[in-house]
Order: structure tokens, then C-alpha cells, then sequence
């Protein structure tokens, strides 16, 4: 289906951080955008019709501070609710003109007052329940929409403040909630219909059936960018943010890495689940179940080219390198199960699922072996009851402080790929253990020690990408 003319945008944290970030943003939204690739996907041109929003960076920090110190009845949580309201008002006295400015102003000013009310609860009550905490962290994109809004209408680009609350259907697994996408996109549908201005709409935050907010796991502006991108069914989707793209493995990390110009979907996908942070992991699966590419840009270097996120695997193969990026994930746990009914036992590995899903705890690696089986988590919330569970199976271990590291490219499962990768690291005395490859062959993912995962890092870099 030919996508519409027109994109969703998403700034992140730094981008949203100062009054001179902001600017950035300003002219990114008000200029006309960049001229579409060549092959015309990636939707460079096209209007913008909603802007997504994190909090300021440190925002969200500042928040889950405030919210502990107030639950244990510390008085200093008003000290901090004070500077917070401070920088915002601070920020958007810089960005809005004079004539503006108490309305604005006044914005702000209520938006803290609600958060306050939440705030004197909970240290009232002592009681910092999950659904407080997302109530009270969701204040931070709140914040920043509502400043956003406001500077841009005071420089004659007119919008509209839309808190997702509105339209993003969740449960209620505070913290990290799922996102019922049926009743989800038709929302977002109607309510762009019916709302013809552009939207700067918070990122992060959704609401449950019954209007309990709740937030989306951290970094979770990313995925709120494409459910809308997805559910309206826009050109593109772009993630600005402090860096020129997605790299060959973190730019903070490793000194030589490189933007990676285009990746597939399924790439993507990999690195952002395994721990590259410049993607939220849940932010590829909308995007790709409606073939809408995903560009990262930088907010800081508007004219780098970034990278384009794309369908296609299969056909990216043959022009992709072995290796095209890293990324590692820390610290995993490992659970062994020893089980002599492994061998010829049927409903054994769905008895074993069963427990981690009853606790809601994601595996990442799984590998079995004749008489048992090793799984990898990062979650260990439930890990007492999920051992007690495994239990009747067989004899459970636990190793903790361990690390995935994962390559993704074109060709990771070609042969000899992964015997050269063992050889180099082990030759650098990092021990690999838990080998999994995707049947798909997007990516190899295997087991260190915590201790050796940036080492590893380093290591292959230097090996498949120069
Ligand atoms: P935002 O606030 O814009 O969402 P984040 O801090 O969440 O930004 O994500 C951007 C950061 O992700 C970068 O500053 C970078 O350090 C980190 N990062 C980790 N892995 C990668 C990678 N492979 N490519 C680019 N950035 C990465
Ligand atoms: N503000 C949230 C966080 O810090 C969400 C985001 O930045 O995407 O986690
Ligand atoms: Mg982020």
C-alpha cells in the first residue's frame, strides 16, 4: 500500500535538554524537511503530523528520586520538586516571548501543581505503589509536550498538546505495560481525524482501560513514536536524537564505530533487544508489521544522513557486511536445569516456559542439550519463584553476572563465521559459552562473563569492522 504523505518525529531526552537543544527542534520541525533518498522511502519530505516527546534529559532520574525520597517521608523530595519546576520555567522563559509568557507560564505552573498533589500523597502515605511511580514519573513528558507546545505556538507554528493517555491503551503491568494495539489504533485513528492540528504528544506513557496511567519501560519514547507512526500509517518514522545513527556498536564505547547507513527490520530489532540503547527493543515490531522505515538522525547535525531502517532482509543480504554492528546486553543471569527426563520427555519445554511466562520474565538465549537445558534473563524480579517453579524438572543452578554480546549482519551464520569469532576471543582469554544463532540469520548472540562483554566488544570490532 503506498504510504501517505506525511511522517511522525520522536526527541529524545538531550534533544528536548536546554533551551539551545530546543532550538534545534524548532527548526527541524518548522523547516521544510529534508528531500526524500532516491529510492523514495524514507519519507524525507513529507509533513509532519505528530512530534513525539521525551522529558528533559534527567527528567524521568529526577523523577523516580523525587518519588523515593517523598515515600520515605524525607522532606527534601520539596527541594527537588522545586528545582525541577524551575529548570522547565527557566528553559521556557529563554524560548517564549515576553507578550507569551504568563500563559505559558501558567501551563507549567498547574502541571506542577497536579504532580505536586501526587507527590505530598505519597509522602504522606508512605507508600509508593507502581502505579503511583508511573503516575508520577509520566510528569516528565508531560512537562516537556506541554513546554514544547507551547514555544512553538508562541513561534507561529500552530499545535496542539496531546497527552497519550488519551489514546494509548495499556494494561496494567505498571512499569513496563503492554500495549493493546486493537483498541490502541483506532484511537489514535479517530483522534487524528478529529484533530487536524499538529500534535506534540508525549512520549513514554499510556493508560489502561480504566485511565491509571501507566509508562511503557524506560527509554520508551521510541516505541510510543511508532505506535503512532504505525496505527496512522505515515511515511516515515524518525528517532532524533544525540547521535548520527545507529553505529557499529556504541559510539561512547568503542572509538572506531562507524553510523551504519541502512539495516534491516530484523536487525534492528536485535541490536535494540540486545542493548543498543539508541532504539527502545519493543520500537521495530509496529514499524514492521506496516512496512514503515525508521530513520535515526541527529537533532545536533541535522544534515547527517543517519540511518534508514528498512523491510527487506533478504534482499539487504548480499550488499551487507558479515558483520555490521555489536551490541551487548548487562548483566543476564543464567539458569541451568539438569533433567534425565529431558530426553525423551514431550511437554517438558512447554511445563518450563510456562513458569517464566506465569512470571512475566522474558527469556533471551535458550540452548538445550541432551539432558538439560540453559536459559538466559535480565529480569530478576521473579528469579526465587521462577527457580522454585523449574524445580520440579530437574536440578536448577544459577550463574549471575554474565553478559549476551550479539552480532548482526548479512552473513553472521556463514560458515566458519562463528568458529573464526570463538577463536579470536578466546585467544584473548574470553571464555564463550550459550551460542545461539537465528534461524533467519540475522544475528549470532553467545554468553560471557559480565566482566569480559566490553572486551568482546572491542575485540570483534576490531576484527569485522574497521
Ligand atoms: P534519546 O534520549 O534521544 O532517546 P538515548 O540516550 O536513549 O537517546 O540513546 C542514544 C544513545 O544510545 C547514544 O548517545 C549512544 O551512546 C547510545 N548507543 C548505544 N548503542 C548505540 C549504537 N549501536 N548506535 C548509536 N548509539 C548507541
Ligand atoms: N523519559 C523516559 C526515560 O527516561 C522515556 C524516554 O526517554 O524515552 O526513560
Ligand atoms: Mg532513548
Amino acid at each position: 500500500m503506498a504510504k501517505k504523505g506525511f511522517k511522525v518525529v520522536k526527541f529524545g531526552g538531550t534533544s528536548m535538554g536546554s533551551k539551545e537543544a530546543i532550538e534545534r527542534v524548532i527548526s527541524i520541525v518548522s523547516k521544510p524537511q529534508k528531500p526524500a533518498r532516491p529510492n523514495g522511502r524514507s519519507g524525507g519530505d513529507a509533513r509532519i503530523v505528530a512530534v513525539v516527546v521525551s522529558a528533559m534529559s534527567g527528567v524521568t532520574d529526577q523523577l523516580i528520586k523525587i518519588a523515593s525520597v517523598a515515600s520515605h517521608k524525607d522532606p527534601s523530595y520539596k527541594k527537588l520538586l522545586t528545582r525541577l519546576e524551575r529548570r522547565h520555567l527557566e528553559t521556557l522563559n529563554k524560548l517564549v516571548n515576553a507578550k507569551n509568557r504568563a500563559h505559558s507560564q501558567e501551563v507549567i505552573h498547574r502541571t506542577f501543581r497536579y504532580l505536586n498533589e501526587a507527590v505530598t500523597g505519597v509522602a504522606l502515605m508512605r507508600d509508593l505503589s507502581p502505579q503511583t511511580f508511573d503516575y508520577v514519573v509520566s510528569y516528565g513528558e508531560r512537562l516537556s509536550a506541554h513546554l514544547l507546545t507551547e514555544v512553538l505556538n508562541d513561534r507561529g507554528i500552530a499545535c496542539e498538546y496531546l497527552n497519550a493517555r488519551k489514546v494509548i491503551t495499556t494494561d496494567d503491568h505498571f512499569g513496563a505495560a503492554f500495549v493493546d494495539f486493537k483498541t490502541t489504533n483506532v484511537n489514535i485513528k479517530k483522534y487524528f481525524r478529529a484533530h487536524r492540528k499538529l500534535q506534540i504528544v508525549t512520549g513514554y506513557i499510556g493508560a489502561t482501560r480504566d485511565k491509571k496511567t501507566t509508562t511503557l519501560g524506560r527509554g520508551g519514547s521510541d516505541y510510543s513514536a511508532a505506535i503512532f507512526g504505525a496505527a496512522l500509517g505515515a511515511k516515515a518514522i524518525e528517532i532524533w536524537t544525540d547521535v548520527s545513527g545507529v553505529y557499529t556498536a556504541d559510539p561512547r564505547l568503542v572509538k572506531g564505530a562507524k553510523v551504519v547507513p541502512e539495516l534491516a527490520f530484523e536487525e534492528a530489532g536485535e541490536l535494540a533487544y540486545f542493548g543498543a540503547k539508541v532504539l527502545h527493543p519493543k520500537t521495530i515490531l509496529p514499524a514492521m508489521r506496516e512496512k514503515i522505515p525508521v530513520r535515526v538522525l541527529n537533532t545536533f547535525r541535522p544534515s547527517d544522513k543517519g540511518t534508514t531502517i528498512v523491510a527487506g532482509f533478504a534482499e539487504r543480504r548480499s550488499r551487507s557486511h558479515t558483520v555490521e554492528a555489536l551490541t551487548f546486553k548487562r548483566p543476564v543471569i543464567v539458569i541451568h536445569l539438569h533433567s534425565p527426563e529431558f530426553f525423551d520427555s514431550n511437554g517438558l519445554m512447554a511445563g518450563i516456559f510456562e513458569v517464566f511466562d506465569r512470571y512475566r520474565t522474558s527469556i533471551d538465549i535458550v540452548a538445550t542439550s541432551v539432558a538439560g537445558v540453559s536459559l538466559t534473563i535480565d529480569d530478576d524480579k521473579h528469579l526465587l519463584e521462577i527457580v522454585r517453579g523449574l524445580k520440579k524438572y530437574g536440578d536448577v543452578s544459577v550463574e549471575w553476572r554474565k553478559a549476551i554480546v550479539c552480532a548482526v549482519g548479512g552473513s553472521v551464520n556463514a560458515a566458519g563465521v562463528a568458529g573464526k569469532m570463538f577463536t579470536v576471543l578466546g585467544k584473548r582469554g574470553i571464555p564463550v559459552e550459550l551460542i545461539s544463532q537465528a534461524a533467519s540469520g540475522v544475528s549470532i548472540t553467545f554468553v560471557v562473563r559480565e566482566r569480559d562483554a566490553e572486551k568482546a566488544l572491542k575485540v570483534l570490532h576490531r576484527e569485522y569492522i574497521r
